[in-house]
């Protein structure tokens, strides 16, 4: 192994990645390529409507192409992976959002992974945050109060896990096949923990090794937080 168990993958970022959207975001993380866009829409869901509260929502998909043997293209249903995967970038981007704030509008974050080498739904959720600061950034200034940001914090995730009896940080394809424990943590740039999925893979897993796991996704959330702030610059709301 070239990176030490702590060390996160490099990471690469480049925003306005497509000009379709106000947030378009080309997340790299090691061999992990993932296109997340935000796209606003002035209609929110039905049974949001009379609110004057906004929604953001969030969809994921792996494009055919992003992994060996090609994935097929889901045409007309969506399987139980995506589902719980678009559901929880959605949930993460909700934990801290300010929906009355955002004002009647629908955000949603696209993210389609263009090549999976692990940590494809926690590289859509870091890429996907910076998505969403842009396209907020974008209409800012027609938001209810244009002094209020309709998020709290920031978002970043990470995928740890005990491989070869080690905890290790930021899982690719091979030491997540390779896990014996699998945990994804989502974390606000603050420091708070959103969700911690936590599995032993046909083993179990003890309450130390789940202290060494929480402290490898403290590390690599923080430094990711930076890596975010950084690409968005000043307009870094938080
Ligand atoms: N993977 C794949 N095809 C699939 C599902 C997963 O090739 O249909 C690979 C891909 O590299 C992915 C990895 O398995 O990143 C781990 O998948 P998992 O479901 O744990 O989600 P992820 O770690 O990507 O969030």
């Amino acid at each position: 192994m070239k990176r030490k168990r702590n060390e996160i993958r490099p990471v690469k970022i480049k925003r306005n990645f497509t000009k379709t959207t106000p947030g378009s975001v080309l997340y790299q993380c090691g061999d992990t390529v993932v296109l997340c866009t935000a796209s606003v829409s002035e209609k929110v869901p039905p049974w949001m409507a009379e609110s004057g509260k906004g929604w953001i929502t969030a969809e994921y998909n792996m494009l055919p192409g992003s992994t060996e043997p090609r994935k097929r293209r889901d045409r007309n249903k969506v399987d139980g992976r995506t589902t719980e995967i678009q559901r929880l970038i959605g949930r993460s981007m909700r934990a801290v959002a300010d929906l009355e704030a955002l004002g009647p509008r629908q955000i949603t974050v696209d993210c389609d992974v263009l090549q999976a080498d692990g940590g494809t739904r926690t590289a859509s959720i870091t890429g996907g945050m910076i998505a969403l600061i842009d396209a907020i950034n974008s209409f800012k200034k027609e938001l209810p109060d244009p002094t209020k940001f309709p998020l709290r914090d920031s978002v970043a995730a990470i995928s740890v896990g005990i491989v070869d009896g080690k905890p290790t940080s930021d899982l690719d394809y091979p030491m997540d096949f390779a896990a014996a424990v699998d945990m994804n943590v989502v974390m606000t740039g603050k420091g708070n923990f959103v969700e911690v999925q936590g599995t032993g893979e046909e083993s179990t897993f003890t309450e130390k090794e789940l202290g060494s796991l929480i402290t490898l996704a403290k590390k690599g959330c923080k430094e990711l937080t930076v890596l975010q702030q950084n690409a968005i610059g000043k307009k870094w709301p938080f």
